[in-house]
């Protein structure tokens, strides 16, 4: 979607640089287990799918069997479904259980735009556990396998209001605002052991999450008057970012968040 231009939201349709559902470029993570919550659509499924490609044996995280069995029947690759919540501790013991894991991307979140002063207990509460405490208790999880194999990257999802403030968005910046301190946290005190920790903060990403909000005139040109590049982001630019990250040409770039946000805050 480019501002001037076709304003259809393309879910997975490329972003016009003829990237199409894999990022194009050659990383090698054969014979490397990968975990990705929240896989069944969006940005963690193109996640999934490029990892796959690229050689790692995936296991994708959703809650909906269904989205897991088309994800599987799509990836070009070892692509393996777990039906999961990742709110539930269950998972978490799955995860430690693991004979190992080599990258994880906890990915699973979601945001409930509202005013602060409407925001309810039930929201705030919600958005936290999910956003906050399960990606606490998943990295901690993986990082208990990783730190016991001397090795790991851990790709915790943030996004570009991890960095900024926006209206509407008290709850999910705030969350995301404390992903970036898990980041650099776990950065710090992992590095030692081997296991690099790290996040990526996209702009507002074509997924079923944002496809609503893009109804309204007023919020997409709200979105668009502060992207310089003029375009959202798609599901593969997100994962070309991750890909980079797991590879090993990445190997020294640890408690850093890599913004994918066409510049949106480097204003
Ligand atoms: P989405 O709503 O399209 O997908 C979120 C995924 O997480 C879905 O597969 C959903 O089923 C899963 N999920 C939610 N709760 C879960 C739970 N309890 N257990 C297991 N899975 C669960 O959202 P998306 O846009 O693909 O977002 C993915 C991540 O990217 C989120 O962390 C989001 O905050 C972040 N992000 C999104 C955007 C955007 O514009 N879409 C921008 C920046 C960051």
């Amino acid at each position: 979607m480019r501002r001037g231009g076709d304003t259809r939201l393309q879910p997975g349709g490329g972003n016009g640089a003829g990237m199409s559902e894999a990022p194009k470029f050659s990383v090698d993570l054969s014979g490397q287990v990968a975990v990705v919550t929240g896989a069944g659509r969006g940005i963690g499924r193109s996640i999934a799918l490029a990892l796959a490609q690229a050689g790692a044996r995936v296991i994708a995280v959703a809650r909906t069997q269904k989205d897991l069995d088309e994800l599987c029947a799509a990836a070009e690759g070892q692509m393996e479904g777990w039906a999961a919540d990742v709110l539930d501790e269950g998972f978490y013991r799955r995860i430690e259980g693991m004979e190992r894991i080599d990258i994880l991307v906890n990915n699973a979140g979601g945001n409930r735009p509202m005013p602060m002063v409407e925001v309810d207990c039930e929201t705030l509460d919600s958005l936290i556990a999910l956003n906050i405490r399960s990606v606490y208790l998943t990295a901690q999880a993986a990082a208990r396998r990783m730190v016991a194999q001397g090795k790991g990257v851990i790709i915790n999802m943030s996004s570009q209001m991890g960095h900024v403030g926006s209206p509407r968005r008290t709850v999910y910046c705030m969350t995301k605002h404390a992903v970036e301190g898990l980041t650099k946290a776990m950065a710090v005190e992992l590095g030692p052991q081997g296991v690099r920790v790290v996040s990526v903060a996209p702009t507002f990403v074509v997924t079923p999450m944002t496809e609503p909000m893009f109804a309204d005139p007023d919020f997409s040109k709200f979105v668009f008057d502060r992207i310089p590049m003029g375009k959202l982001a798609q599901p593969e630019d997100v994962a070309a970012a991750v890909l980079f990250l797991a590879s090993p040409a990445a190997a020294l770039i640890n408690g850093d968040s890599l913004k994918v946000d066409g510049g949106w805050t480097a204003q």
